[in-house]
């Protein structure tokens, strides 16, 4: 009896202890995996930099990339490909955007610590999580509730307390949060909505992909100027997903 007992506790520890190595392999995996899409990152940021006008982007941003796990913002079955610098399927026909990208439009909105965001197109949450490293509060909405709901699902599990995911048409934004220091939009309109740059602070940026549903956007900073007027500067060629309207 004695050694039964014995052998199933025993059993139960060996069980734990491989356990344990393996998701201590996986996360070391997966931690190896990050610094090398950090690498990717920092040498097509050097590639692009005729584009873009920079050489390097901040450390800030850079470590709010490396803080941020995204294989825990993908599907399960994407999850061997979560940390490279691609773009994959999140479901509902939409993606999860390719850490360059999420690591310049970042750069681009140059968030400070008291910094409260909008983000338009929430998909699987990872850019949110990327910015609620560096800004104070983030909102993000979403028109998909099925992502809406997974998103915030990966952004619990993660601890984050700074972030609030709504299901809507972020056409409109989140007036009742308004005015923003900056707004992120991910998914692409062939114009800049309105309500947009109504809900942007003065001297607040607004990072956007602009153009044809079909094909290539130009990825535009905004920022608004102290009279209320708008410099833009197009920034790099891009291919977003559309902004989708209200669905009835
Ligand atoms: N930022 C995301 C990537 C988003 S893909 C990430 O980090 O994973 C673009 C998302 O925008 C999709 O999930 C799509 O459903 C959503 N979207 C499209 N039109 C929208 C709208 N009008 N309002 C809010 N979200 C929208």
């Amino acid at each position: 009896m004695y050694r039964i007992l014995y052998w199933r506790r025993l059993r139960g520890a060996v069980l734990i202890a491989a356990l344990t190595a393996v998701s201590a392999d996986g996360a070391a995996d997966a931690a190896r995996e990050r610094t090398q899409m950090l690498e990717e990152i920092r040498r097509s940021v050097r590639e692009s930099a005729d584009y873009t006008g920079r050489e390097e982007l901040r450390e800030t941003t850079m470590a709010a990339m490396a803080a941020v796990p995204r294989e825990a913002f993908v599907p399960a079955g994407q999850k061997p490909m979560a940390n490279l610098n691609r773009p994959l399927p999140i479901g509902q026909g939409q993606t999860i955007s390719q850490p360059l990208i999420v690591a310049l439009m970042t750069d681009l909105l140059d968030p400070q610590p008291g910094d409260v965001v909008l983000e338009v197109g929430t998909g699987s949450g990872y850019q949110a999580a990327v910015l609620a490293q560096l800004v104070k509060q983030v909102y993000t909405v979403e028109i998909i509730p099925e992502l809406a709901a997974r998103a915030r699902a990966a952004i619990a599990s993660l601890g984050y307390d700074n972030i609030t995911v709504r299901t809507g048409d972020g056409y409109a934004g989140w007036p009742q949060h308004a005015p923003f220091d900056g707004i992120i939009v991910t998914a692409a309109p062939e114009e800049i909505p309105p309500p947009l740059v109504e809900q942007l602070k003065t001297g607040g940026k607004l990072v956007i992909p602009l153009g044809p549903v079909h094909g290539f956007q130009q990825l535009v900073l905004v920022e608004k100027r102290d009279d209320g007027t708008l410099q833009r500067r197009e920034v790099l060629p891009v291919a977003f997903v559309p902004l989708t309207r209200q669905r009835d």
